[in-house]
């Protein structure tokens, strides 16, 4: 098994060492991460400058850091770096939660996004912590999961999200299968003034305190459990189609 490693925090991030260092146990890996943190990049590529990836030296796994997006790292790792498709790709371990509407936002789950575009089985996983993280129980549920992945495929065009409470491994409750929630952010902007008297902004906010429904990975992470979360990359609504076919739409006359 060749794995890959990504994540958003940047390729110093203690997160990224931790999932390598676990799956370095049951697969071939290879790191290619961004030189600095680019969380929230969400699906950003680059394409007005050139990417570069410098081999990052004393490292047991091979390791690049690049000056590109989570998705310039694994279309860079997968296109060139690790010379050959890897057999599964792993974006994390964040530091914070991807639940509910952080999924829009989140570079984590865009390096999984960019693998299932490939069509290579991937996952991002999350620990709900920035403060005193607690990796390990989710490195090695990442590695573990890489491998029944591996052996039992995904659809096409879809991923699992994973989102690991952070809490020691005894207290974990067990893994459910989750949907995505509708958990978002409010009290979004800070207005202040710099010292010349003009206003600038600082985008910041809070996760409102909705408790999840039943079901949910905002409901799960909160009550202990794992949450493992299958997503699609087709956004299409169903029910919202069938209801837009009874509105009146033409092609205006000019
Ligand atoms: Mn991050």
């Amino acid at each position: 098994m060749r794995a890959l490693v990504t994540n958003d925090d940047g390729v110093t991030s203690p997160g990224l060492a931790a999932l390598a260092r676990a799956l370095g146990r049951v697969a071939e890996t290879y790191v290619v991460a961004p030189e600095h943190e680019r969380s929230a990049a969400s699906h950003a590529i680059t394409l007005h400058k050139p990417l570069r990836a410098r081999r990052v030296p004393g490292t047991d796994a091979p390791v690049w850091a690049t000056n590109g997006t989570p998705a310039d790292c694994v279309v860079l790792a997968v296109l060139d770096l690790m010379g050959a498709v890897p057999d599964i790709v792993v974006s994390g371990i964040n530091a914070g939660a991807n639940l509910g509407m952080d999924l829009i936002y989140s570079g984590t789950v865009s390096g999984a996004v960019e693998a299932a575009l490939f069509g290579i089985p991937a996952i991002a996983v999350s620990v709900a912590g920035f403060r005193e993280i607690h990796w390990d129980p989710a490195a090695a549920f990442a590695a573990s999961l890489a491998r029944e992945l591996v052996r039992r495929g995904l659809p096409r065009d879809t991923f699992l999200n994973v989102n690991v409470p952070n809490m020691a491994v005894e207290r974990l409750r067990g893994v459910e299968i989750t949907r995505q929630g509708t958990r978002r952010y409010v009290n979004r902007l800070e207005k202040r003034s710099d010292p010349r008297g003009r206003d600038y902004y600082w985008l910041t906010g809070s996760a409102d305190d909705e408790p999840g429904a039943e079901g949910t990975d905002v409901r799960a992470v909160a009550e202990g459990w794992i949450s493992v979360t299958p997503l699609r990359l087709d956004m299409t609504h169903d029910a919202l189609d069938r209801e837009l076919r009874s509105w009146n739409l033409a092609v205006p006359a000019m």
